[in-house]
């Protein structure tokens, strides 16, 4: 793969992530070029994109059409008493690039549905579901499985969070499958309460998976049957016991969305 040489600046900024073999230069020049989709600027939102924009990936898309409230700051620290009632999708792009004006940040204040999620997706390389409602999950999953894209999904509430990284590529289940529309929706954040470290460490969760996916092949290149992420791996943390569990999600053969001949 041809790269782009960084300039000086950039290997300044982001010289902690070039020293790790891991990532290195040519590590780097990929997250450069990485477009991300962030769908939710809320609790999760706010620390993967703060983490995804400080590391140097070159264009996030921030979509929220909700606006800053006063309760939100407990947990959503890209914001600040000013931005009250404010779209936080904008805000938060501000944010970022005051931070990192080295990238590219675009804020999208509309609702995320069907039409737009097909346009939005299919722009990405990755998706990161940061929403806190069941509705806007299941379609952005149905668009990541229709469009192919991997998509990093999470939730938190309480003292719990726990996220599940999918590859329609793979054989794994999906979020439908984890979830068939007949369960209930649990309580959410803003009528359960979280604890806000939870939240922190859920999102922080999430933007290491797309740091580790988006620099995948750097260390062989081509090589990508090497996997650093756990696609199809439900990983639940308990904030009381500070214990994470992983559980295998089998894909279900009849599920409408990436149950095979029967997906749609
Ligand atoms: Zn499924």
């Amino acid at each position: 793969m041809v790269h782009n040489k960084l300039n000086d600046e950039q290997l300044l900024r982001y010289s902690s992530n070039i020293l790790m073999k891991e990532i290195g230069e040519a590590g780097q020049q990929r997250l450069l070029k990485s477009h991300v989709l962030i769908i939710g600027l809320g609790g999760l939102g706010c620390p993967a994109s703060q983490y995804l924009a400080s590391s140097g990936v070159g264009q996030l898309t921030l979509v929220d059409h909700d606006t800053v409230s006063l309760s939100n700051l407990q947990r959503q620290t890209l914001y600040s008493v000013t931005n009250i009632g404010l779209h936080k999708a904008k805000q938060a792009a501000d944010c970022l690039l005051r931070s990192n004006p080295d990238i590219n940040v675009t804020a999208v204040t509309e609702k995320a549905s069907q039409q737009n999620l097909e346009t939005l997706v299919a722009a990405a390389d990755l998706v990161l579901d940061c929403t806190d409602n069941r509705k806007t999950r299941y379609l952005i999953n149905q668009s990541c499985y229709r469009l192919k894209t991997p998509l990093i999904s999470a939730a938190a509430r309480g003292f719990n969070g726990q996220l599940i990284a999918l590859n329609p590529e793979h054989d794994h289940g999906c979020y439908q499958c984890l979830y068939p529309d007949s369960v209930t929706e649990p309580l959410n954040c803003s009528n359960a309460g979280i604890a806000a470290p939870v939240v922190g460490i859920i999102g922080a969760s999430q933007a290491l998976n797309a740091i580790n996916y988006l620099t995948l092949d750097t260390i062989t290149p081509n090589a990508l049957t090497i996997d650093k992420l756990p696609w199809g791996y439900l990983q639940s943390f308990n904030g009381l016991t500070q214990h994470w569990q992983t559980l295998y999600l089998p894909r279900d053969t009849s599920c409408p969305v990436c149950g095979g001949e029967h997906a749609h």
